[in-house]
């Protein structure tokens, strides 16, 4: 027994006088400078862009022929277990009656959302979808309201393409506050 105890701390004296522990940590990072990075470059360089089922800033959406799609049902802003959706219907312009009904105002304040999709799911026209926006802090809480005409801008990201990838990016300011810009024509898997 007590030369077993002598051998352990013979090959622990051994360990120390030739820095094994040392040179097997610095193996280990030699190692990691010839792997893959997995490092993300965000928000300078690149850009996760988030599958299609992902749900982030809400998108309010038209037809073929650029008519909204949203016809003023009110059932998104029922369905919110948050209440933070407000909708007020109006006719449009066509003279049609309730067939024809747009919103009139249709605002989200997203720091009560919890992006459950619930209003997406009630939505009988597919007006309303939870998109892949994620770049959503900011520093004034007015900037968390988000209205319609917003809503319904064109999409960075189509709903065809297809995600799950990194893209490349540049960082820009706007009145909003900074953006990442992606560049989908410049893309890598993430694994
Ligand atoms: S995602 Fe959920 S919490 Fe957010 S607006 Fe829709 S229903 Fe409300
Ligand atoms: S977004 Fe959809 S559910 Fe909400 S008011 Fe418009 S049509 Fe109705």
């Amino acid at each position: 027994m007590n030369g077993n105890h002598y051998n352990l701390n013979l090959k622990d004296i051994l360990k120390k006088v030739f820095f094994v522990d040392l040179i097997q940590g610095l193996f280990i990072t030699f190692n990691y400078t010839f792997s893959k990075t997995i490092t993300l470059r965000y928000p300078d360089e690149e850009k996760w862009i988030p599958y299609r089922r992902f749900r982030g800033l809400h998108t309010l959406n038209r037809n073929k022929e650029g008519k909204e799609l949203c016809v003023g049902c009110e059932l998104c802003q029922k369905s919110c277990p948050t209440q933070c959706i407000t909708v007020v219907p109006m006719q449009d312009k066509t003279g049609k009656g309730i067939a024809d009904r747009i919103a009139y105002r249709w605002e989200i304040n997203l720091l009560r959302c919890m992006f459950c999709g619930l209003c997406e799911d009630a939505c009988p026209t597919e007006a309303l979808k939870l998109g892949r926006e994620y770049e959503l802090a900011n520093t004034s809480m007015q900037r968390s309201l988000w209205t319609k005409e917003e809503l319904l801008a064109a999409q960075e990201i189509p709903v065809e393409f297809d995600g799950g990838v990194i893209v490349r990016a540049r960082l820009e300011r706007d009145d909003k506050g900074l953006k990442v810009i992606p560049d989908m024509s410049v893309q890598k898997r993430w694994w």
